[in-house]
């Protein structure tokens, strides 16, 4: 059995990594405050890593001493049912997350904000040379989250229009991700403050404020594809009145209650609803090459890590420019 977490061990197929950069997943939040109900305390979260190899096993083979690597949200999976076998480990039913989950020997799993962590080859990612760490690390869920329905719904069709619901750490890479693809992209957010920025910093078309009637009117019908990133209960309705005939609603956002679904305009314009869960380790792989390429980061709000609380409490008001990342490195070394 390969040890792992905080033994100590680096097994035959391990990678020891000294985390350099973690990004502030509303997920982890969510988990923090049980919203989800199956917080197993204590929890260590954060699942958007990016370190330094300090060590490797004897069976190593992608990864040397030295070099940068990330860690996103899953450490482990069976390795052998149909999902894993497709690269879809993130869909196997023994995924092993990398926080507030079990290794196969019962020891738990905790997340990113801490110093060190070990973990099987299969579950670290290569990172791009050109790729800043601190912008590149909330690529590795925010990044994987909103690339993976984009490519596996079919919305990447240059021309086509994309909506962007929620405009925080998931949405703003998927307006940028969604101008890499030759998108038209208009941001639907319940933030009027957000506007300017969402256009000239971020590259969005347009924005839309969900309490804004008469934009909302004037856009009925006008989108080809939504991607839903909204972190609350929320209403589907106008979101779904915004697809054109045959338009796709994709949500990832996880809300910690049921959201309505309105069966009439699903049926009257052929509309499709969809989730996704992050993304396997290939399509991982292949994302962070595609933002290498493109020059895609996140906007990050660099913290050290005595400011989590405070980040935590604004990021439940949304009030993040996008994505805090908490520089692991030099909070401990002060
Ligand atoms: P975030 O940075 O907090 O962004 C969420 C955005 O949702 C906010 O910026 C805000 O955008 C909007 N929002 C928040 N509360 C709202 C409310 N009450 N009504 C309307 N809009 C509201 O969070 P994130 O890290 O991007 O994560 C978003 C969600 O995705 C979370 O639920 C997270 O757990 C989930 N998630 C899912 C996956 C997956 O694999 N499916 C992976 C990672 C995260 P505006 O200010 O623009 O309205
Ligand atoms: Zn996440």
């Amino acid at each position: 059995m390969t040890a792992r977490a905080f033994t100590g061990e680096n097994g035959d197929e391990d990678v020891t990594i000294k985390i350099l950069f973690c990004g502030v997943c509303h997920s982890d939040l969510h988990v923090a405050k049980n919203e989800w109900g199956f917080t197993n305390y204590p929890v260590v979260p954060g699942h958007e890593m990016v370190g330094t190899v300090m060590k490797v096993g004897s069976d190593v083979k992608k990864f040397k001493v030295g070099e940068r690597v990330g860690v996103g949200v899953i450490v482990g999976s069976c390795k052998k049912c149909e999902s894993c076998q497709q690269d879809l480990e993130n869909y196997c039913p023994q995924t092993i997350f990398t926080y507030n989950s079990h290794y196969t020997d019962g020891t738990k799993t905790y997340g990113g904000y801490s110093d060190m962590i070990v973990v099987d080859e299969r579950y670290v990612l290569r990172f791009p040379d050109n790729l800043p760490s601190e912008g590149g690390a909330p690529l590795l869920c925010a990044g994987i989250t909103v690339y993976s329905p984009m490519k596996y719904y079919g919305m990447t069709e240059p021309g086509k229009h994309l909506g962007v619901a929620g405009l925080g750490g998931l949405g703003h890479v998927a307006v940028k991700m969604g101008k890499a693809f030759g998108l038209k992209v208009t941001v639907i957010s319940s933030s009027p403050k957000k506007e300017t920025e969402a256009i000239e910093r971020l590259g969005a078309d347009s924005f839309l404020v969900t309490s804004d009637p008469a934009k909302m009117k004037a856009a009925l019908g006008t989108m080809d594809y939504i991607i839903d990133t909204v972190s609350a209960v929320h209403p589907l309705l106008p979101l779904l009145s915004l697809l054109k005939l045959n338009g796709k609603l994709v949500t990832v956002g996880l809300p910690d209650k049921p959201l309505e679904l309105p069966i009439f305009p699903l049926v009257l314009g052929r509309k499709l609803v969809g989730g996704s869960d992050i993304g396997g380790m290939k399509e991982t792989q292949e994302m962070l090459d595609f933002c290498a390429k493109h020059g895609i980061t996140a906007d990050v709000e660099v913290i050290r890590m005595d400011y989590i609380n405070t980040a935590m409490e604004r990021l439940a008001k949304s009030d993040v420019r996008y994505r805090f990342v908490i520089d692991v490195a030099s909070s401990l070394s002060q």
